[in-house]
């Protein structure tokens, strides 16, 4: 795999703020490409095909596992989600950094096959607060929420897996601390 940019994985339990962060990040960092993922879950008020995500039916996303054109996927909350391999290994190719937004399962894939990716876990200020924001989002039936606390305690973890650490207590603040490291990881020596 040639990698001339940088990958950067932004993952971490349910309702720790990921789409919030990345929403605040991507258009403060024009070096950072987003890479849109695929899902089976149904869309969201608001959300738009190729923006948010792109929408696939159960058929079409096993199709795309059996012609290999996930660089992973995993199961969540019962509904398929998977980052399209050739934007990735294109982007990366022509030397432009390129953001996934993934859960837990799907970054430990993706560190597999790019050890060189930067992997940020990003974390609720406590399980108290990631209670609120799961429920104060409002689109988890009673069941769904048990289904989302219960494995995002589990997916703490996972802490180790990771390169930094990012406690999302203010919005901004998080997005600061994301920023500072990917201009950080560009400036590596190291990895240059
Ligand atoms: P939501 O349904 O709230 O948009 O996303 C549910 C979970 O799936 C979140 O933790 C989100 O980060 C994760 N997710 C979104 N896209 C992908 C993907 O391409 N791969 C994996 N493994 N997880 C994803």
């Amino acid at each position: 795999m040639i990698q001339k940019g940088l990958l950067v994985v932004l993952s971490g339990p349910s309702g720790a703020g990921k789409g919030t962060v990345c929403k605040a990040l991507l258009p403060t960092m024009s070096s950072l490409g987003y890479s849109v993922s695929c899902t089976t879950r149904q869309p969201r008020e608001g959300e738009q095909e190729g923006v948010n995500y792109f929408f696939k039916s159960r058929e079409q996303f096993e199709e795309m596992i059996q012609q290999d054109e996930l660089l992973e996927w995993a199961e969540v909350y019962g509904n398929y989600y998977g980052t399209p391999l050739r934007y990735v290994e294109e982007q990366l190719a022509a030397g432009y950094n390129v953001l996934l937004e993934i859960d837990i399962q799907g970054a430990l894939q993706v560190k597999k096959k790019y050890p060189n990716g930067v992997f940020i876990f990003l974390i609720p200020p406590s399980l108290q607060e990631l209670k609120q924001r799961i429920l104060g989002r409002g689109t988890e039936t009673e069941e769904s929420f048990k289904v989302r606390f219960g494995s995002a305690a589990d997916e703490m973890k996972h802490i180790n897996d990771y390169d930094y650490v990012v406690v999302n207590d203010q919005v901004d603040d998080a997005v600061d601390r994301v920023r500072s490291i990917v201009i950080a990881e560009l400036c590596s020596v190291k990895r240059n």
